[in-house]
């Protein structure tokens, strides 16, 4: 697909989440959709929209957003070169954990948002983004640990991180996170995994032409 047809896909994307009322979620002020480079390398999940997000629409606009944007500057990433989302789409009460039944009715969007882009690599913020791919795992054992996960027809690097809000409160976890997000670049870097993107490019442009 070429990028301005990922980008027309992305934003019908976007129009069903704003309509959507399969939960009680949408009377919050503003859905987040998500956002970002529509042929990003690398695709980060979060959990749910908090005050600010809600307010502008936007995910990871508050203070754990600012660490995010320092985190992906350790790596020369840009919050414009990579995609950004959450498990849900509307605020919960509060900040509350979402519930099971939210992250069900939410789920479609992101797999259609991970089918377009095709991310050679997903970053899992916290532990329920985690519990998508790896749903017995604890965050404190698993994080910064890559695995190939086979999505729908790609194979996609999956990185669980610690979310920027715990990384916030504790500076042990913020040492952690920076350490795990280096992990990013050395994957990116991967001449190996660089030419395998390649070809996959090459083909997808040929298929489309
Ligand atoms: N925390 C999240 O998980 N997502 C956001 O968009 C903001 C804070």
């Amino acid at each position: 697909m070429t990028k301005t047809n990922k980008e027309k896909e992305l934003k019908k994307i976007v129009d069903v989440v704003r309509g959507c009322r399969e939960c009680p979620l949408w009377k919050n002020p503003k859905a987040v959709p998500g956002e970002g480079n529509a042929e990003a390398e690398v695709l980060l999940i979060g959990e749910s929209p908090g005050y600010y997000e809600s307010i502008q629409g936007k995910p990871f606009v508050g203070a754990a957003g600012k660490l995010l944007e320092q985190l992906l500057t350790l790596i020369s990433l840009k919050r414009s070169e990579v995609f950004i989302c959450n498990m849900l789409r509307h605020r919960p009460p509060n900040n509350r954990d979402p519930l099971p039944e939210e992250i069900k009715a939410c789920q479609k969007f992101l797999d259609q948002q991970i089918k377009i882009i095709k991310p050679k690599i997903i970053v899992t913020l916290g532990r329920f983004s985690m519990q998508k791919f790896f749903p017995n795992e604890f965050i404190s054992r698993m994080h910064g640990q890559a695995r190939f996960v086979d999505f729908d027809d790609q194979r996609i690097i999956v990185i669980p991180m610690y979310h920027p809000a715990a990384a916030l409160r504790n500076g042990i976890i913020k040492k952690e996170a920076e350490k795990d997000f280096l992990k990013i670049k050395e994957f990116l870097d991967n001449k190996e995994t660089q030419e395998e993107r390649k070809e996959e490019k090459k083909e997808q442009i040929e298929l489309f032409k």
